[in-house]
C-alpha cells in the first residue's frame, strides 16, 4: 500500500531552479532512499514535506493532501541542542508534542539501550561521540511515533569508519522495526545496505534519473557499535 505519493514537484528560489520535478512514492514498511549529489535539493525537498517551505506539485499521504503532521524529520544540522541534556533531548519531539515531561521520560527510556546510550541520560551533547550524538537524535525522532521517519543524511557528518558502523548498526535495528522511512544521502553503500528501493537524482536542478530496488536479501553484516 501506498504511503507517501509525490507528483512533479518543482522548486525555485527566485531564478535558481532546484527542484524540476519529483515524483515518487513510499510503501508501508518501506526503507526508500534518495540518493543524489550535494546541493542537488534533496534537504529542500524534505522542507516541501515537513511544509517548512511551499513548493508546486502534488504531495499525499495515504491518498489524502499531505500534513507534515505525519512525519518524524531528523534534520541535517544542530539535530541536538547543546544546552539539554540527552534525555531531554530524546525527549523534545514528544513535549513538542504535547506530552509532559516525565511521562515522555518514561517513552524513551527503554531505548537507551538499543540505541547504546544506557548510561548516558544525564549528559550533555557535547559528552558524547559524534556517532552517539547521532543515535540520540535519531532517537528522538523514533519516538515519536509519526507515521514515517524522514533522515536527512543522518551519519553525513562522521568520519568514514563510525559511519561505516553506524549504518550497520541501523541496518540491524531497522530489521525488528520496519519503520516507514525515507533517507536521503549521498553515499551510495549507505543506500544499498539500508534500502529497498534507491531513487538517484541528477544534479541540480533535480530529477529522478533512475529507480532501483534493491535486492533482497540485503548484504549481511555483524552488528558493530562505534
Ligand atoms: P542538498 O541537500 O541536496 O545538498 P539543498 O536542498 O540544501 O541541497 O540545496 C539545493 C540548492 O538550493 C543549493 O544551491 C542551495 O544553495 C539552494 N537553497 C536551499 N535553500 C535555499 C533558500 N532558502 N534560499 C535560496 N537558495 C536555497
Ligand atoms: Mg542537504
Amino acid at each position: 500500500m501506498k504511503r507517501l505519493e509525490l507528483r512533479d514537484l518543482r522548486k525555485s528560489f527566485g531564478a535558481l531552479e532546484v527542484l524540476a520535478g519529483i515524483s515518487l512514492h513510499v510503501a508501508a514498511g518501506e526503507f526508500v532512499s534518495i540518493l543524489g549529489p550535494s546541493g542537488a535539493g534533496k534537504s529542500t525537498l524534505f522542507q516541501l514535506l515537513t511544509g517548512a517551505i511551499r513548493g508546486e506539485g502534488e504531495m499525499r499521504f495515504d491518498g489524502a493532501p499531505l500534513d507534515g503532521a505525519r512525519f518524524a524529520f531528523m534534520p541535517q544540522r544542530d539535530a541536538l541542542m547543546p544546552w539539554r541534556r540527552i534525555i531531554d533531548n530524546a525527549t523534545l519531539g514528544l513535549e513538542v508534542q504535547g506530552m509532559k515531561r516525565s511521562e515522555a521520560r518514561e517513552r524513551v527510556a527503554p531505548l537507551f539501550a538499543e540505541f547504546g546510550l544506557a548510561g548516558f541520560e544525564r549528559a550533555w551533547p557535547a559528552e558524547l561521540s559524534g556517532g552517539m550524538r547521532q543515535r540520540a537524535a535519531l532517537l528522538r525522532t523514533v519516538v515519536q511515533q509519526r507515521d514515517m521517519l524522514l533522515l536527512d543524511e543522518p551519519f553525513g557528518a562522521l568520519d568514514a569508519l563510525t559511519r561505516a558502523a553506524m549504518q550497520r548498526w541501523l541496518e540491524t535495528i531497522w530489521r525488528s522495526h520496519r519503520w516507514t522511512a525515507l533517507l536521503i544521502t549521498h553515499d551510495v553503500r549507505e543506500a544499498v545496505l539500508l534500502s529497498d528501493r534507491i531513487y538517484v537524482l541528477s544534479e541540480r536542478p533535480a530529477r529522478i534519473v533512475r529507480e532501483v530496488a534493491v535486492p533482497l536479501p540485503r548484504p549481511r553484516t555483524e552488528s558493530a557499535e562505534p
